[in-house]
């Protein structure tokens, strides 16, 4: 058998034929001048467009470092890189997006702490070039994040990191749903730390992200991570009780002993109105602990892998004309 990669490239895709070709042309070159044994592996999220010929092209041409995951439909970034993750062979895992967002040029920046001992290396972008919009959000997003979980992260929505193979072990066993790959991988880690890496501006085409696909994200970072939500509600629930109970005594003493009738039906229809909120957003609260627990216990396969292309370790030994005894 040929000995495993050293280094396995995790890229997600969907939709992005305006980038493969200058991906392919940046990164591969980069791996090789790394001097280290590398896969890359490509997951198709179902894109509409041309995507999975470029990869299978690519895989024709560089098929001793490449292998493609085939989804049949669009199933997340993070479900794409989940695909890839459980077919990992390398020790060290590097993720980045396929629209040279994260240049492929900075990963060597990544190893170099990895090499020095760290077992997460989280990128943090430099120079964000985002939209106003995005770039706010975000920063509005972290703060939260900070405050509900016990994460620390400065970019989390930095997708350029490098792990250690076994929290990636830990992160597959996991079985997690729908989650944060980051938080999750940092919640593993036993030694992690940041780099600053640069970022560039889409390299064509637009995000994939609507801003519905942003909020369910980090709905879900949250939830996932914490119960801090349906904590600080039922606080608030007590709080506002804890109001109207006293609201409900005073109108009582106004009416009995000051006989003082005006504008009660008013104020109990606010009081009603008010209430009646709190426990719709209980409800909406509760509606997502328990759609996780559904998820978890359906326990339905999250992605159907239509095709895999890639080279058997066998065939690869054939291939190689001085094949490393086992
Ligand atoms: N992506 C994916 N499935 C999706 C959406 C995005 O695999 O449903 C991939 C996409 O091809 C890219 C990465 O995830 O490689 C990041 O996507 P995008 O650039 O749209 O996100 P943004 O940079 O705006 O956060
Ligand atoms: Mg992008």
């Amino acid at each position: 058998m040929a000995s495993p990669p050293q280094l396995s490239i995790v890229i997600p895709v969907y939709n992005e034929e305006l980038n493969l070709p200058t991906l392919f042309a940046r990164l591969y070159p980069v791996l090789d001048g790394l001097g280290r044994g590398y896969e890359v592996i490509f997951t198709n999220d179902g894109s509409a467009d041309r995507s999975m010929e470029l990869l299978r092209a690519q895989h024709g041409s560089r098929p001793d470092v490449t292998r493609v995951i085939d989804f049949n439909a669009n199933y997340t970034q993070h479900m794409a890189i989940m695909a890839a993750f459980e077919r990992v062979r390398g020790q060290i895992i590097v993720t980045l997006d396929a629209d040279l967002q994260n240049p492929p040029e900075e990963i060597p920046k990544l190893l170099a702490k990895i090499d020095g001992g760290f077992d997460y290396v989280g990128g943090f972008r430099l120079n964000r070039q985002d939209s106003f919009f995005r770039t706010y959000a975000s920063r509005l997003i972290n703060y939260v994040r900070e405050h509900t979980t016990s994460i620390e992260m400065t970019d989390q929505g930095c997708m350029l990191r490098a792990y250690r193979r076994p929290i990636i072990d830990a992160i597959v066993r996991s079985g997690a749903i729908n989650t944060f790959i980051p938080a999750l991988a940092y919640s593993f880690s036993g030694n992690p730390t940041e780099v600053g890496v640069k970022h560039e501006e889409r390299h064509a085409g637009v995000s994939n992200y609507s801003f519905y696909k942003l909020v369910r994200l980090n709905f879900d970072l949250i939830t996932g991570f914490s119960i801090a939500p349906l904590q600080y509600f039922t606080m608030f629930a007590m709080a506002s009780a804890a109001c109207s109970f006293v609201l409900v005594l005073v109108l009582a003493y106004m009416r009995i002993f000051l006989n003082d009738n005006t504008n009660g039906v008013f104020t109990l229809f606010g009081i009603m109105f008010f209430l009646l909120s709190v426990a719709m957003i209980g409800i909406g609260l509760i509606g997502e602990y328990v759609g996780r627990s559904y998820q978890v216990v359906r326990a339905r396969q999250q992605y159907f892998v239509r095709e895999v292309l890639e080279t058997s370790d066998t065939a690869r030994t054939a291939a190689n004309s001085n094949p490393k005894p086992n």
